[in-house]
């Protein structure tokens, strides 16, 4: 694989793309980033701000202060900075959950990225995960793949992530999140989560990560 490549990895919530996106990175040696990662730390801003309150968005104020922001994703940690903090854990608590993907419909906040992070693809090769990387920010994309996995096991594991990070959140709790933000991200006017018609798509349900990682390079090499 040329290291110059743009490798896009979208699909659902939860289905193992930033996990088999890092393998990539590793493995090919390019930088890795992980786009929803973008759109949490917006979404943790807002919060934080009391630009977001309850389920309340002063959309205006929001459109303000994000020429205030810098933000930005660090290829080798993998951790986001807001203004020089560092944000990497604050923005995976369920409150950012809640609310990350009503902030993602708005097409002022997608501009706000899109126009990122098309810019890191013009850097170098890149691998990057999300719900419209194949189809929006690189259609043309040397690679494009999209997951897919049931929602329970999808939800399972997200579940055993969160309880490993001290989390308390029940079960139901992060199916319900998952099937919810699925639900909006695939129905917004903007950018939906659509599979590009040129994307392999693969089912991760009863996959381990090895097996994915295998099936990844394969189609990658073949190509
Ligand atoms: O990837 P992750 O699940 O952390 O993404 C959080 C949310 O960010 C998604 O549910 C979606 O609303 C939004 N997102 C997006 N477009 C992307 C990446 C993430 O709308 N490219």
């Amino acid at each position: 694989m040329n290291p110059s490549s743009i490798i896009a990895i979208d699909g659902f919530a939860s289905t193992g793309k930033s996990t088999l996106a890092k393998r990539l990175s590793q493995h090919y040696k390019i930088p890795f980033i992980d786009s929803g990662a973008m759109y949490r730390g917006i979404t943790l801003f807002a919060i934080e701000k009391k630009i977001l309150k309850g389920d309340n968005l002063d959309r205006k104020g929001l459109g303000f202060a994000l020429e205030g922001i810098k933000i930005k994703f660090d290829f080798n940690s993998g951790d986001l900075f807001l203004n020089g903090e560092n944000i990497a854990e604050k923005i995976r608590l369920p409150l950012v959950s809640d609310h990350v993907s009503s902030i993602a419909a708005l097409s002022f906040i997608r501009d706000f990225l899109l126009k990122q992070l098309r810019q890191m693809g013009q850097e170098s090769g890149l691998v990057m995960d999300g719900r419209d990387i194949g189809t929006v920010v690189f259609p043309e994309a040397d690679y494009k793949f999209f997951f897919n996995a049931q929602p329970e096991v999808r939800a399972q594991r997200r579940f055993e992530e969160l309880k490993a990070q001290g989390q308390k959140i029940t079960f139901d709790a992060v199916l319900e999140n998952l099937i919810q933000r699925d639900a909006l991200d695939s129905d917004r006017d903007v950018a939906p989560l659509r599979r590009a018609y040129d994307a392999i798509e693969i089912d991760t349900s009863e996959r381990t990560t090895d097996e994915v990682f295998a099936f990844l390079l394969q189609k990658i090499e073949a190509k």
